[in-house]
């Protein structure tokens, strides 16, 4: 590396890697710091891989905006550089009367935020489209998909490499000081550490970017800024289940959206797996045993009753960094430069959960209009 660099991203997941190959060119020395030994190594693939559509999130909001527009840009990434996805389709299925009032909300909200092809079906509608599927009525979410997050992380970083971008690995922030014009980093490698300058620091950190900031001088309670991890399980489905639906099959998300509650999600070889539950944690654990089974069971008999316990299996889990506490109303992405807090030059994006793998293209063209503004 060398001692000086125009711009500086902290985290090789997919916003790091969408955020490098949105501003690197020929003209800057552009650098993404990574701590471990690759890219993608944390949630961006541990995630469900759903394309959303934009349906739940408060109108106007980053959320909603960069989901919607996301959406449509990864469509068309991915026809034209081969990158794997599926536009499925979802179902959004109420079991209850007071459920079916609550598609009304979803579907008027999802109109106001641009989603496109959202239409409501009756319980015949919805039986036609699923046989083995048990509800009373139903979202039909068109523009709803699943994507190969690992093709659009290798995506983004050849594309960010060609632009002469550089992806240093096993290189950890843990420092960080605002200097005339910029950013003194300091960084812990293998052979130990170093430090360099840089003009604009842009924090992609996921589950750090709380740290991150609050390395740079920013008071993270004052800010809002303090992280609560939020696991996610998920069980897969016996490949006896398979076929047995053609969706994205989704409940209808509980009241104070945490998140989209348990569904099925599909793999693009057709594999289902259920999740992801809702956990709030004190420390970073993948670990998934069979204690929630029932809990799983439970939560998805009720529309997808063909479901057997001995069906499912532990497969995996993420971790959602969430600015939402338990019992919290749905908090905002954040992405700001911080010049009004005598930080200019650095760019923090903070609480970049679900949908944030949908809106990363979207997410990335926001960073760049910021860094237009600074360079
Ligand atoms: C259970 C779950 C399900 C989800 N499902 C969906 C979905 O279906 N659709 C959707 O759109 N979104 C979904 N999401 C959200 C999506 O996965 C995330 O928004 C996205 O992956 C976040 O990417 P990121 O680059 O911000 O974070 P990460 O992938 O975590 O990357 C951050 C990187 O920063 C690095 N880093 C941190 N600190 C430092 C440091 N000090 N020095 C150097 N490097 C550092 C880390 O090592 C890491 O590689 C889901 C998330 C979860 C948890």
């Amino acid at each position: 590396m060398q001692t000086t660099a125009d711009i500086t991203i902290i985290g090789a997941g997919v916003i790091g890697l969408a955020v490098a190959a949105e501003v690197a060119n020929e003209k800057r020395q552009v650098y993404v710091l990574e701590r471990n030994a690759t890219w993608g190594q944390e949630t961006s693939s541990r995630h469900s891989g759903v394309i959303h559509a934009g349906i739940y999130y408060p109108i106007n909001s980053l959320k909603a905006r960069l989901c919607v527009s996301g959406n449509r840009i990864l469509y068309r990434l991915c026809q034209q550089n081969n990158i794997g996805c599926s536009k499925l389709g979802k179902l959004i299925v109420a079991t209850t009367a007071k459920e079916v009032e609550e598609l009304e909300t979803l579907i008027q909200r999802g109109n106001s935020n641009g989603a496109l092809g959202l239409e409501m079906l009756s319980r015949k509608a919805l039986k036609q489209l699923e046989p083995n599927v048990e509800g009373m009525a139903a979202i039909f979410s068109a523009e709803t998909g699943i994507i190969d997050s690992h093709a659009l992380m290798s995506y983004f970083a050849a594309k960010a490499k060609s632009n002469q971008a550089q992806i240093v690995y096993r290189t950890r922030v843990v420092g960080i000081e605002k200097i005339k014009d910029g950013y003194q980093v300091e960084v812990v490698d293998s052979e130990g550490g170093f430090s360099f300058f840089t003009r604009v620091l842009i924090n992609c950190a996921g589950l750090s970017c709380d740290k991150i900031a609050g390395l740079a001088g920013i008071n993270i309670d004052d800010a809002g800024y303090r992280l609560h991890y939020c696991k996610g399980e998920y069980f897969s489905l016996s490949n006896a289940k398979r076929g047995l639906v053609s969706h994205l099959i989704f409940p209808v998300p509980p009241p104070r959206v945490t998140g989209a509650g348990i569904h099925v999600v599909m793999d693009l070889d057709g594999r289902l797996r259920l999740g992801p539950s809702i956990d709030y944690v004190d420390v970073i654990d993948y670990s998934v045993t069979d204690k929630h089974k029932q809990l799983f069971y439970d939560a998805t008999k009720r529309f997808l009753p063909f479901i057997e316990i001995d069906d499912l299996q532990p497969e995996m889990a993420g971790i959602r960094p969430k600015l939402q506490g338990p019992d919290e109303s749905i908090k905002d992405f954040v992405i700001k430069g911080e010049g009004d807090k005598g930080l200019l030059g650095f760019i923090n994006l903070v609480g970049i959960e679900s949908p944030g793998l949908t809106a990363a293209p979207a997410i990335a063209r926001y960073v760049g209009s910021l860094v237009a503004e600074l360079l």
